[in-house]
């Protein structure tokens, strides 16, 4: 059985002090000692930005991506290797801006991995740039317009009135029918530690959004310490529309599990096609490769 030292490579994160990602780091070597996951049967896919180094902290298998490619690649291997488990992670700016296309065939294909984004509504690698989940008052380094609002601009630049709306990314998966959706906080590594589990645990894509402070360009965690509440007790997460309804709220952030349903998954879905010899056959050479 795996211990966290048998999990954590010798790569150090480089990521700053009290960034909100070294949770979801901690969280997933829980998850896989949890589920007693051998690391040489774990693969993780990143793209680009500060989470795309998640992968070389890890002695798993891992994939740095290009950008907003992370879940184009774990398809890819999932749907080869259907016996390893298969995360991918990123963040707003790959998941939502320039990989936001490949969130809809994911979870139309219905494919068993787990995508976690760490969410700090801005572009951090960068150095702060408003991302597709920023709120229109966010003071960074590309907004423009006058001093307003009390969100702190990181440097202290002008901004206040962007341009665009922020994206609502639950509101986009429940809409896309992904067959679990959920949302965790940083800052509640116990509660992260369980819906990150369930999502793995869970047989389908599972999209996992985890809001996660960037501490140094946007340090939203006293926000979300204030705004960050479970969802209710007697949410039903068979409920799509229930849970549309949850994503929607903008006067709280719910975290919780708002929606699972199990359906075939895209590897259940291509051995249902495959006549019997064939699956026997390439069963019998996976298991030569595996040699
Ligand atoms: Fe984390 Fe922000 Fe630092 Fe990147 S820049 S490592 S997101 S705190």
């Amino acid at each position: 059985m795996p211990t966290v030292r048998d999990l954590k490579s010798d790569v150090k994160p480089i990521w700053c002090p009290g960034c909100g990602d070294y949770g979801v780091l901690s969280t997933v070597i829980k998850v896989i000692l949890a589920l007693d996951l051998e690391p040489d049967n774990v693969a993780i896919i990143s793209g680009i930005g500060c989470s795309g180094r998640f992968p070389a902290f890890l002695n798993t298998y891992g994939f740095h991506g290009v950008h907003g490619r992370a879940l184009p690649i774990a398809t890819g291997l999932k749907a080869a290797r259907p016996d390893l488990t298969v995360l991918a992670v990123g963040g707003d700016g790959d998941a939502f801006s320039i990989g936001g296309g490949h969130l809809a065939h994911a979870a139309r294909r219905n494919i068993d991995l787990t995508y976690i984004v760490m969410d700090n509504e801005i572009y951090g690698l960068t150095k702060g740039q408003p991302s597709a989940t920023s709120p229109t008052d966010i003071l960074a380094l590309t907004t423009s317009g006058e001093r307003k609002g009390n969100r702190k601009g990181s440097l202290g630049l002008l901004s206040t009135h962007r341009t665009e709306d922020a994206l609502n990314p639950l509101a986009m998966l429940l809409a896309y029918n992904a067959s679990f959706v959920a949302r965790a906080f940083s800052g509640q590594p116990k509660d992260m530690v369980e819906i990150v589990r369930r999502a793995v645990e869970h047989p389908g894509f599972s999209f996992v959004q985890v809001m996660s402070p960037c501490v140094t360009f946007y340090n939203t965690f006293a926000h979300y310490r204030d705004t960050v509440t479970p969802l209710p007790q007697d949410h039903d997460p068979r409920d799509r529309l229930a849970a549309l309804a949850l994503a929607l709220e903008t006067s709280v952030s719910y975290t919780g599990i708002f929606y699972q349903e199990r359906r075939p998954t895209f590897n259940e879905r291509l051995d249902a096609l495959r006549p019997p010899q064939q699956a026997d056959h390439l069963q019998s050479v996976m298991q030569q490769f595996r040699r």
